[in-house]
């Protein structure tokens, strides 16, 4: 006999949630089919704790441990589609890796990842969950994402998941021509998630609306 919890544990996870979960994002929006596929297929429950894993379908941030969270999937959703909108290279940086959720949305719809994380209890997981989840396309590193990761740039797309005080000038200065840069900046309450276009001569900046993340720390 399955017990009351076994089948509420199935009901929260199963592909009515998240097919719900889909849908929603579809309503506010969000229109690239990979991605919207990659919403539904990534399993978030595996991204958070267990207590918290009937809550992993709602379209909400959620508390990943040292004091960091896991993107609302609406976020994570619009990021992955502005970042892949006219995207034709192959190189990825991620700063802020944070459970890999985003990392995994992300990874089968490019070539290579290179994902910078400053915690290294979470880098550690993460390394762990997403070989679990056979993606084998990423690289970590610990790291401050201020500094970027020089070793392999420069890249064609640069994704941060936290928010900058100002534009990191190095991460800018490893953003490929032609590159788009996906980055909130801005103080807590008023930060804008910006889209920034590296042309030949010159950068263009874009503000894709108003949003909530932990903050990119300066370690000095
Ligand atoms: N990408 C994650 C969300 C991560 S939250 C997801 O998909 O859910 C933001 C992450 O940025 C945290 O893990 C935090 O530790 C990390 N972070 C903050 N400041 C940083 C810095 N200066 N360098 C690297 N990572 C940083």
């Amino acid at each position: 006999m399955v017990s009351q919890q076994g089948i509420q544990g199935i009901g929260m996870t199963s592909a009515r949630t998240r097919d719900r979960l889909v849908a929603r994002l579809h309503e506010q929006g969000i229109r690239n089919l990979d991605v919207l596929n990659q919403i539904r297929n990534v399993p978030r429950h595996l991204f958070v704790d267990e207590a918290l894993a009937s809550r992993a379908y709602e379209d909400t941030a959620l508390p990943i441990g040292m004091g960091q969270t896991i993107s609302q999937p609406f976020v994570v959703a619009r990021m992955t589609e502005a970042l892949l909108n006219g995207f034709a290279g192959k190189k990825i940086l991620e700063i802020g890796t944070g459970c890999g959720y985003q990392t995994a949305v992300l990874a089968p719809l490019v070539k290579e990842i290179f994902s910078v994380e400053r915690i290294s209890a979470l880098l550690k997981k993460t390394r762990q969950r997403l070989r679990d989840l056979d993606i084998y396309n990423v690289k970590f590193h610990l790291g401050d994402g201020w500094e970027g990761w020089r070793k392999y740039g420069p890249y064609d797309a640069i994704i941060v998941a936290a928010a900058a005080t100002e534009l990191p000038e190095k991460l800018l200065e490893q953003l490929a021509p032609g590159g788009r840069m996906i980055i909130p900046v801005g103080p807590s309450g008023r930060q804008e998630l910006m889209l920034i276009e590296r042309k030949d001569e010159h950068f263009e900046q874009m503000s894709l609306g108003l949003v909530s993340f932990v903050p990119l720390v300066k370690d000095n």
